[in-house]
């Protein structure tokens, strides 16, 4: 046998044996003899440097440090669910999809909802290239190196599957290695960890492989994307998945009806407290693929999936005090502080109040004792007050009339849930809200500068608003506390390279109340520049696509507040973009203003997203179902035959991805 061979059938052999140990719990082989494998490999892997690869078994150990976390966009978005609370919520969910599908023939599956954090694994060629975690859906960190150490996780894929595809799972912390992890610490004089999902998630972004590779995180896989058309239904590309490697949980199971779905929720909703492994609920799918693509997206989520959520566990403490916090445009939340009390895992010390008509209408008073429940928010909520237990001198709740932090008068418009402290310049809460929300990763994503350093720099009297960062310098930078030159110069540099973030996105870091990232596109897109917006009355700005009042409002309050015409102008002499580029002024026409387009199919010129990219630079809409309202169809191969024929129904013409190129160009 040649080197070459030698090196190729241990690798083979010790792939099997992890797969056997990790994925089906079925040793064959001793740690010893694994062990004795391994360090042969190993051996032979440093006589011949030639054979290296990045995905043989010797690779898992870890080693490589990640300091900074690349950011990557995900080829196709990574979707969060819609949740439902009850069986009325199934049957009405099922009864969108049947009149979405024109057709009760539907057939589920049932998953349970694993809690950790999402991971998006790629493959090529049957060949593991990177994992990147969710992050905004949109795009996420690359955590390749750390993921590669998860033994359970493939990376070669010896049988026949599909070649390229993206694998989606959950990586998790089974309570088993969580409470053993926490017992290590504990005897190291180490304070335990919160909750496996907190510490699963914290896991992936640490910096040093080999730390990863210790602790026992395990991946559950539940979705195959793939342009590939080998399988038909989801359950069938879930049980091929398992037996090519992955860890797809046999707990799935097909229902015909939400009759039998129910049937799986009553079941685990007992269950659950057996399992090895955390879970908040079942997430239900219409297991046929092609019926999941005509059944497509909304903004947020599939409509093909819903998750239903258990029951959330429920407590009952002590409210000691209210206290008040002050947001970054102002807003007041009014927080419950608790007597510490453990709930779901995790020890709880303060809920949200929301606003004071919450407060008002549970009649929520200091020293009740109040029921607490963790719903799928990080901060749990109070439900209700306990109010046999309610003290004899116990007064009713004054909501705050004044800003805890400037003490100016709060204020709170028609119509306004929340109360606001209008001191928008001279509020210390507000003042560092805004320059955190402007460098933070989806307005300047300024690398360098966090949200304590900001911090720091206030404090320090170095900056006052965003435009102030642009005159800092390196040397005024350094002497701040825990601050090297290094880090310094990043810093420095990292606002620097902010000049060259897109208008768009400048926007959004403005950080003009009720302008979020969809609504600082649009209005980047319709104004084409802050001059023209900041020139645009009210009227102008509600005659804007899906602008309302409220947002239209709120940017008139904004343009004409003489502090921030100053900023703006700022801005504008360092040279941040404070215009839609040429370039992409460009590539941007309104040919297809008004026109709302469906795709659908594999296309061969484009991507989909390039495709539903070039639909709205053009100024059309792309919608992901078909209704009266949809113009054109962008057919590619495949098309489901449901969808062609809904199309065909409604008189909606159906062109090829060639005629749509034609129509832009
Ligand atoms: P949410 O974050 O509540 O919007 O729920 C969506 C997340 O649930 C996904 O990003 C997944 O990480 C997670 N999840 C856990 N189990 C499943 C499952 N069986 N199917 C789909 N998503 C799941
Ligand atoms: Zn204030």
């Amino acid at each position: 046998m040649t080197a070459a061979q030698k090196i190729q059938k241990l690798r083979d052999e010790l792939n099997l044996h992890n797969y056997n140990y990790y994925v089906l719990d079925n040793a064959s082989i001793t740690d010893f003899e694994f062990d004795i494998k391994l360090k042969e490999l190993e051996t032979l892997e440093k006589e011949h440097p030639e054979f290296f690869d990045a995905n043989s078994p010797t690779q898992r150990v870890g080693g490589a440090i990640t300091k900074n976390f690349e950011t990557v966009t995900h080829k196709n978005r990574m979707y969060s669910l819609d949740n439902s609370y009850s069986k009325d919520d199934l049957l009405d969910w099922e009864k969108r999809i049947q009149k979405n599908l024109g057709s009760t023939d539907i057939e589920y599956t049932c998953e349970l909802k694993y809690d950790g954090a999402s991971i998006n694994l790629t493959y090529e060629n049957g060949k593991f290239v990177k994992a990147v975690t969710r992050g905004d859906g949109f795009q996420g960190d690359n955590v390749t190196e750390n993921i590669k150490t998860i033994r359970s996780i493939p990376l070669v894929i010896q049988k026949e599957f599909v070649s390229n595809f993206e694998m989606r799972g959950e990586i998790i912390l089974p309570l088993d290695g969580f409470n053993k992890m926490n017992q290590e610490r504990l005897a190291n004089g180490e304070e335990a960890y919160r909750n496996p999902r907190n510490t699963a998630s914290g896991s992936l972004k640490l910096q040093d492989s080999s730390e990863v590779a210790k602790r026992p995180l395990d991946c559950l896989l539940y979705q195959v994307v793939t342009e590939e058309r080998k399988y038909k239904t989801h359950f069938q590309i879930l049980e091929n998945a398992r037996n090519v490697g992955f860890k797809a949980p046999k707990t799935i199971t097909l229902a015909k009806s939400i009759d039998e779905v129910f049937e799986f929720v009553n079941h685990w909703d007992i269950e659950r407290h057996q399992l090895p492994y955390e879970t908040d609920g079942v997430v239900i799918k219409v297991n046929n693929l092609q019926q999941q693509e005509e059944l497509g997206y909304t903004s947020k989520a599939p409509r093909w999936a819903i998750a239903y959520k258990f029951k959330a566990e429920q407590v009952s403490t002590v409210l000691n005090e209210i206290t008040y916090q002050v947001g970054r445009t102002g807003a007041i939340t009014p927080v419950a502080n608790l007597e510490p009390v453990q709930l779901a895992g995790t020890t709880v010390k303060r809920a949200s109040l929301h606003n004071a008509d919450q407060i008002e209408k549970l009649d929520i008073r200091e020293k009740d004792t109040v029921f607490v429940e963790k719903g799928g928010e990080i901060i749990p909520k109070i439900i209700a007050v306990d109010f046999s237990k309610r003290p004899i001198d116990s007064l009713h709740t004054v909501y705050a009339t004044n800003c805890p932090e400037c003490d100016t008068p709060l204020v709170r418009t028609e119509g306004d849930a929340k109360h606001y402290c209008p001191n928008e310049f001279g509020c210390a809460p507000q003042i560092t809200g805004k320059i955190q929300h402007f460098i933070s990763r989806k307005a300047m994503d300024i690398d360098g500068l966090g949200g304590e350093t900001v911090d720091l720099l206030r404090k320090e009297g170095l900056i006052e608003n965003y435009a102030d960062l642009y005159d800092l310098k390196v040397e005024q930078v350094i002497p701040l506390e825990r601050m090297a030159e290094k880090s310094a110069k990043n810093m420095i540099s990292g606002i620097k390279k902010s000049k060259e973030i897109p208008f768009e996105k400048v926007l959004f870091a403005l950080g003009i109340r009720f302008v979020g990232e969809t609504v600082a596109k649009k209005l980047a897109k319709h104004f084409k520049s802050i001059d023209n917006l900041m020139a645009a009355t009210f009227e102008e700005l509600i005659n804007v696509d899906e602008i309302g009042e409220r947002i239209a409002q709120s940017i008139v309050d904004f343009s004409t507040d003489l502090g921030n015409i100053q900023l703006i102008n700022r801005l504008k002499s360092v040279g941040v973009q404070l215009k839609v580029s040429e370039e992409s002024l460009q590539n941007q026409t309104n040919k297809l203003e008004g026109q709302i387009f469906v795709v659908s199919g594999v296309f061969h010129q484009m991507s989909r997203n390039e495709l539903k990219k070039a639909i709205e630079d053009n100024g059309g809409k792309v919608s992901s179902s078909i209704s009266k309202k949809t113009n054109f169809i962008v057919a590619g191969d495949n098309m489901g035959p449901s969808k062609l024929a809904k199309a065909q129904d409604l008189g909606i013409s159906i062109i090829t991805e060639q005629d749509f190129i034609d129509k832009i160009s």
